[in-house]
């Protein structure tokens, strides 16, 4: 995408083309403009579409060009934070509602999927959560112990029986959660951009807006060469926001993230390792993540960004740790190799903003966006087409907040990732 193989990497390589588009040009008019072609984006246009609305989406680059075509393709249930603690945080009502929301979040995307025939290597044969040391172990218990108690198909599983699942003995036991389970992504976002055409959306991409204006109770968002007014604005720029609405961005603090796909790994070898294609990541602070994709590649990914110096100590860092995960894999070589850039919040929960009358968007997933996005972009048309009132969204508005040393801390990120991957084969 963009002439970057270092963007969207393998997924870039194996998913279905993306449908035609043009750019912007000239005035339209529509009911709903939805700024951004992610998941977030795709899955608002689409239901505002199907419940009769005039929808125009205007993404500034590439269908699917920000988190939503780079990520490993975990499609989680619940966010990072405990789930018992949700409700602290946010309150008892909200909690619960965000907890529900979330954790059926991936049986939502499975059923679109399903509805749209959309071609995205959809796996839901469960995540597994791997736990490094008996620390890792000790939160997987407070895990599975939690949503356990609220009814989620979850199981702790032993260091043996995660050996015999994973393929390698370097996890004191895992967190298995049928929920959950692997997809293409940017194969999904391009297929829910179809959808979303089919549905009577109109696409523009190459179209970034770079202001938007109130006239009356319209608005009017412009791009270089054209206009769209509307009575609504979504905002579904994420951590990839370019202007005008910048407070999204600046609340997020961007970790970088990295994925190498090695060649296909032989038949034997996949009866080896993770045997049943479950996806798969640890509880480390740099965490590590594995799954493969259709053909049996193996996604190996960590905390990261492939430039300057990063290229190649992550690489290097990617051989050993494969190595010594996974010692019969041997000298295999790598296909692709890609990064970009997750939205981090200051408590690692999303947020609900309302940045004027009528403008609104989701944003601010912590690298857990495929099932949310999806959820939240759906949540968004049911407000807009008047089923859900602001009251009962998942999340309370509140005003973006910007992070303080932002640009210090993303620099931190970068090289301490290179310091851990310089230091340690990890695991
Ligand atoms: C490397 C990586 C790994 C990840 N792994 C996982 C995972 O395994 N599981 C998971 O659930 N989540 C994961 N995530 C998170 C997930 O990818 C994101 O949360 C999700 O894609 C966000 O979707 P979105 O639609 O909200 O935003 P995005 O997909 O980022 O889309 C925003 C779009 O807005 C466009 N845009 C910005 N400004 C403008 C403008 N002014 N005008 C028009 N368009 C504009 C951008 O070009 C972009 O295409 C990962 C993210 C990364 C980066």
């Amino acid at each position: 995408m963009q002439n970057d193989p270092r963007s969207h990497g393998l997924w870039e390589l194996t998913a279905p083309p993306a449908p035609q588009t043009q750019t912007l040009s000239g005035p339209m008019e529509a009911d709903v403009v939805v700024v951004g072609g992610g998941f977030t984006g795709f899955s608002a246009a689409l239901h505002l579409a199907e419940r009769g609305t005039k929808v125009v989406l205007l993404e500034g680059r590439e269908i699917g060009f920000g988190g939503s075509g780079r990520n490993v393709g975990l499609v989680n249930a619940g966010m990072w934070t405990m789930p018992d603690e949700l409700p602290g945080v946010l309150g008892q009502l909200y909690g619960d509602r965000l907890l529900d929301l979330l954790g059926n979040a991936p049986k939502v995307v499975f059923e679109l999927v399903q509805k749209h025939a959309i071609d995205c290597e959809i796996n839901p044969a469960g995540t597994l959560h791997c736990a490094i040391g008996r620390s890792g172990l000790e939160e997987l218990e407070a895990r599975a112990e939690q949503w356990s108690r609220r009814g989620a198909p979850v199981t702790l599983l032993d260091a043996a029986e995660t050996a015999r699942r994973v393929g390698t003995d370097a996890y004191a036991g895992s967190l298995l959660d049928m929920r959950a389970g692997t997809i293409q992504p940017l194969a999904y976002v391009r297929g829910l951009a179809k959808a979303a055409i089919a549905a009577g959306v109109q696409v523009f991409t190459a179209s970034p807006v770079t202001a938007a204006e109130r006239s009356g109770s319209r608005w009017t968002v412009k791009t270089e060469r054209g206009s769209v007014s509307a009575d609504w604005v979504v905002v579904a720029t994420n951590a990839y926001t370019v202007a005008p609405w910048a407070e999204v961005r600046a609340e997020l603090v961007h970790l970088p993230y990295f994925n190498f796909a090695t060649t296909p790994l032989s038949p034997a070898l996949q009866k080896k390792i993770l045997p049943g294609r479950e996806g798969a990541w640890d509880t480390a602070e740099i965490l590590s993540s594995f799954r493969y994709d259709r053909l049996g590649r193996l996604v190996f990914g960590s905390v990261g960004a492939l430039r300057g110096t990063g290229t190649a100590i992550h690489k290097a860092w990617a051989r050993r740790a494969l190595k010594k995960l996974f010692p019969e894999i041997g000298e295999i070589a790598f296909e692709a190799e890609w990064y970009g850039n997750i939205g981090m919040t200051a408590d690692n929960l999303p947020r609900f903003h309302r940045l004027a009358p009528n403008v609104i968007g989701f944003s601010g997933y912590n690298g857990r966006g495929i099932a949310p996005g999806t959820v939240f972009g759906k949540v968004l048309a049911r407000h807009i087409a008047g089923e859900l009132t602001e009251g009962d969204l998942p999340l309370p508005v509140t005003d973006p907040m910007a992070q303080s040393f932002r640009p210090i801390r993303e620099g931190y990120y970068e090289v301490g990732a290179q310091l851990a991957h310089l230091v340690q084969a990890r695991i």
